[in-house]
């Protein structure tokens, strides 16, 4: 059987470079959860459709063909035959996908997919990132981890990544994104049994470093 090494966390705390850096050093797969959600709010607007209607939202996701890779030197999305791998990084994407997360038969379909994905997946263990994984996709997985970092340094690192935005707009969209995802799911506090590695003083060497090792301290725990 495949192992889950769930990984939760807030936008910014680096969880997605990180995830993928310890795949990537383990030979593991790596799941991007947040990907599968930002391709349904493109779907959504492809459509025309406004991502704040429930029932749009539920329309597009009953006929929503996506391909998403666990390679993690290979991060195409893809929806039916357009390749979303861009366009969903964009701020209009971004604005719009706390509407589609927060459609509860939504995360039900897309945590089935992410399931079916990871036990028919083709390595050891799946790093699987998101916000809800390791309290309810996974809750019994033999890994879980909480990534955090300080409010101001994960907004400092979202600047950094999408060069030329302005530093305080990208501050704002992400705490708005913040406070919307957190009606849906509580990714800021640690569920029981939950390791939490803080960021904030942390470089990424650091972190991937600080992750590496409570992977291998539970899965050494794990197999007794
Ligand atoms: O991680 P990322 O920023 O790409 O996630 C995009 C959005 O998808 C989040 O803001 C959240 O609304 C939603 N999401 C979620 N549950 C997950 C992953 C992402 O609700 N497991």
């Amino acid at each position: 059987m495949t192992d889950f090494i769930a990984i939760d966390g807030p936008a910014g705390s680096g969880k997605s470079s990180v995830s993928k850096a310890v795949a990537r050093r383990l030979g593991f797969g790596y799941l991007d959860t947040g990907a599968a959600y930002r391709a349904l709010a493109w779907h959504v607007l492809d459509r025309g459709a406004d991502t704040d209607d429930a029932e749009s939202v539920r329309l597009a996701a009953s006929e929503f063909p996506v391909r998403l890779g666990l390679d993690p030197d290979d991060r195409a999305v893809l929806v039916g035959d357009s390749d979303v791998t861009d366009a969903i990084r964009e701020p209009r994407v971004s604005g719009a996908v706390s509407g589609v997360a927060r459609v509860p038969e939504v995360r039900e379909q897309v945590n089935r997919l992410f399931r079916a994905l990871v036990a028919e997946a083709p390595y050891p263990a799946v790093v699987v990132e998101g916000r809800d994984i390791t309290t309810v996709v996974a809750p019994d997985a033999p890994v879980r981890i909480l990534l955090t970092a300080a409010p101001e340094v994960r907004a400092a690192r979202r600047a950094g990544e999408l060069a030329g935005e302005n530093a305080q707009a990208v501050a704002e969209a992400l705490h708005k994104r913040d406070a919307s995802d957190s009606a849906v799911v509580d990714f800021l506090n640690a569920a029981d049994g939950v390791e939490v590695v803080d960021s904030t003083a942390l470089d990424f060497p650091q972190t991937i470093d600080a992750v590496l090792a409570v992977i291998e301290r539970l899965r050494g725990a794990h197999r007794g």
